[in-house]
């Protein structure tokens, strides 16, 4: 068990838990995140059905092979923690073993001598938010947990530009996404809907129609008083 997660001292319930897609929508926009997890609102746009067809390839957990090499990927590989109150399924975990690790794939993985690497597929390309990394950072604190071994790395396969992205999962972004899933449970359990704040991403959300007329005939004062009210609700 890492240090951040002894510092925890609240666990979840399996009633208690959380989709840990959702980590994304509310780095995203927490009032998106609300919007869908709270009311159980979900439109879906050309965007969130072409990721969904993807993900309806990558999340199958027949399609766990090994690639020729000596790393092994678990694909559709489902994840639960009562640290952060989390459960859901990653993409894809790859498993690079260490030069000294045994050769059998069930004695490698009790012997814990290699490497993980939680990998997101995404449809579109990096976003300007750290949303997709700290959907990954989640999945990495859940596999720490899950295979009591350290990991710091994760990559995000992004679909439109071909290209593995791969970042470092560091001790601060690891306690930012403690702090994420500790923000969405109070939300939840708060029933705390955020009121709309127009951004430059809002263009591409999936909920731009149920949650945008809310902006239409107001003044601009008055679109920016409860934009600045919201700003202080939400921090
Ligand atoms: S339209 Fe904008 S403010 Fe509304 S939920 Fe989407 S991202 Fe958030």
């Amino acid at each position: 068990m890492s240090d951040h997660h002894k510092t925890s001292t609240r666990l979840y319930t399996e009633d208690e838990m959380l989709q840990l897609s959702g980590i994304q929508h509310y780095v995203f926009c927490p009032r998106q995140w609300a919007l869908i997890h709270i009311e159980q609102q979900w439109t879906d746009n050309s965007l969130t059905t072409e990721g969904t067809l993807l993900h309806e390839n990558v999340d199958n957990p027949f399609l766990r092979e090994t690639n020729g090499s000596q790393t092994i990927t678990l694909r559709g590989f489902r994840l639960a923690s009562p640290v952060l109150g989390l459960s859901g399924i990653a993409d894809a975990v790859e498993i690079y073993p260490h030069e000294n690790g045994p050769t059998s794939k069930q004695a490698l993985l009790k012997s814990k001598l290699y490497d993980a690497l939680p990998i997101e597929y995404k449809r579109g390309k990096p976003k300007i938010t750290d949303c997709d990394r700290i959907q990954v950072a989640a999945q990495a604190i859940i596999l720490e947990e899950m295979l009591g071994i350290k990991i710091s790395k994760g990559a995000v396969f992004y679909w439109e530009t071909r290209h593995r992205e791969y970042f470092d999962i560091s001790d601060e972004l690891k306690e930012q996404t403690i702090k994420t899933a500790s923000d969405m449970h109070a939300a939840f359990n708060n029933n705390f809907i955020p009121k709309a704040i127009k951004k430059s991403h809002c263009k591409n959300c999936s909920l731009l129609d149920n949650c945008l007329p809310s902006l239409k005939g107001r003044s601009a004062v008055k679109y920016l008083s409860d934009s600045i009210e919201s700003i202080y609700e939400t921090v």
